[in-house]
């Protein structure tokens, strides 16, 4: 049956290739959002700053056109009170070479064409421009009245009503003065200025308007950039557990086994999990070749019992004061041989060994140390364990008497070595031989302890 991804993760691990793919994917991506964001939120700023900045330079060229306005009706004031002509001259400086009025448009237009602003400040101008023929009007009354003939180009088209050249030099001055100073000039300047306020308001609320989406934007590409943040933050945080989950921690753990000389666990990413399932099986078919080589060499094939060898070994890791040491040996096995041949003397040798195994708990030690020769080690034993080991050797003795199973019945004569002072190995060994010997004398089939030969 098909597994889903899940089980697959939760039975197989992760696997590491991709993974790490993913992350890496998921981090650049993660990056380049953070980068573009930042770079909005810091563009939006800037745009910020900058409305503020324009706004300020609208704002001056606004009232630059008010002053320019203003500067005209008070040299053309003058000239009407004073008939001074540099009064005249610095009016047309103002309105044709520095042209304040029209550079003020000009910048109002590059920044903001087509807004209400521009409008209300073209309105502002064009009243202006209407209020400078009145002001025309009166500079030829001037003129004529002072007799000055060196009239300014503009001023040539400009000719004054049949009514008002009729009129005294003295007249033409205080109707020139009047026509500057009169209720309807100040009108007109009244509503240049109505129309720069309008201007500004409009300056103002469009620049509010643009510096409001402005902030929002900026506000809103900086919270994104704190999201990313802390889930760039969060990434980092989840790739460091995952590296030390399925990465570092097993690593850490499989060094740790090997140490111990024990399999490593089967954790962590899929491809650690292969290899540690790899590294398992090799070093389980390596124990059971050692735990092989160690049984053939310390085992008798043909009984399953301890060999020589074995027996070397155990003696030497034996308590000897809680242990008893049994020489047994077969009785006339040589004629059991003879008569029915090696193979049948073979399992006799098995039956001999099972027998003792069955009779001896799981803990003692039954060693074939000659041909039909074997030494049992009963370990822990009580403190009289004459009656004991006496009963277990008859019921021994008992069994191999039987045939059932077709094999020849066998008689064992066993001699016995305990001390609970405790004796060398070998001397045990010596003890229990004599001890045999003793049996082997008096009738076999039987036993004998070495304390009742001495
Ligand atoms: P005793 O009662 O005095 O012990 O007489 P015995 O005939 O048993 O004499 P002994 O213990 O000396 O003989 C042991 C015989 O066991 C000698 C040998 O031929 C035989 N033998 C040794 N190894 C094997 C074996 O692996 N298989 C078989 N079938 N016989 C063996
Ligand atoms: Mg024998």
């Amino acid at each position: 049956m098909r597994r889903s991804i899940v089980q697959r993760i939760r039975e197989d691990g992760l696997p590491l290739k991709v993974t790490s793919r993913l992350i890496l994917a998921l981090s650049l991506v993660v990056t380049a959002v953070l980068i573009f964001s930042t770079v909005k939120a810091i563009r939006s700023y800037r745009a910020l700053n900058n409305s503020t900045d324009i706004y300020i330079t609208l704002e001056e060229q606004a009232y630059e056109l008010m002053s320019a306005s203003d500067y005209l009706t008070e040299q053309v004031q003058r000239y009407t009170v004073s008939g001074e002509r540099r009064y005249l001259d610095n009016y047309f400086r103002e309105a044709f070479q520095n042209r304040r009025r029209e550079g003020a448009i000009d910048a109002i237009e590059t920044y903001i064409p087509d807004s209400l602003a521009l409008y209300e400040l073209k309105d502002s101008m064009n009243r202006s421009v209407r209020l400078m023929n009145r002001e025309y009007y009166a500079m030829v009354l001037v003129l004529d009245a002072t007799g000055d003939t060196d009239i300014p180009e503009v001023l040539e088209q400009v000719t004054l009503s049949e009514e008002d050249a009729l009129l005294t030099p003295e007249q033409k001055l205080d109707l020139a003065l009047s026509m500057v100073h009169d209720a309807e000039y100040y009108f007109q300047k009244g509503e240049i200025r109505r129309n720069l306020n309008e201007c500004l308001a409009a300056l103002k609320g469009s620049t509010y308007n643009s510096q409001e989406s402005l902030a929002d934007a900026a506000r809103r590409a900086f919270v994104i950039v704190i999201i990313l943040i802390v889930i760039q933050s969060l990434n980092i945080i989840a790739v460091l557990w995952l590296h030390n989950k399925i990465g570092v921690s097993p690593v850490v753990k499989a060094a740790e086994h090997i140490k111990e000389n024990e399999s490593i666990p089967v954790v962590g990413a899929r491809e650690f999990r292969y290899l540690a399932g790899a590294y398992n099986a090799m070093y389980e078919t390596y124990r059971n070749s050692i735990a092989n080589l160690n049984y053939k060499a310390s085992h008798d094939e043909l009984t399953g019992a301890y060999n020589r060898m074995g027996y070397d070994v155990i003696k030497n890791n034996v308590d000897m004061t809680t242990t008893a040491l049994m020489m047994v040996d077969g009785d006339k096995f040589k004629e059991i041989n003879d008569t029915y041949g090696h193979d049948v003397g073979d399992l006799v040798l098995k039956k001999i060994a099972d027998t003792l195994r069955k009779y001896f708990r799981s803990d003692d030690y039954v060693c074939r140390v000659g041909g039909d020769e074997f030494v049992v080690l009963m370990v822990h034993i009580p403190e009289s364990p004459r009656v004991l080991i006496e009963t277990k050797i008859d019921m021994i003795n008992g069994d191999l008497q039987k045939t059932d199973d077709g094999v020849p019945a066998i008689s064992l004569s066993i001699g016995i070595a305990y001390d609970p002072e405790g004796q060398e190995p070998d001397e045990m060994f010596r003890r229990a031989d004599a001890a045999l010997y003793h049996v082997k004398q008096n009738g076999r089939s039987g036993c004998c302890f070495y304390s009742d030969i001495t």
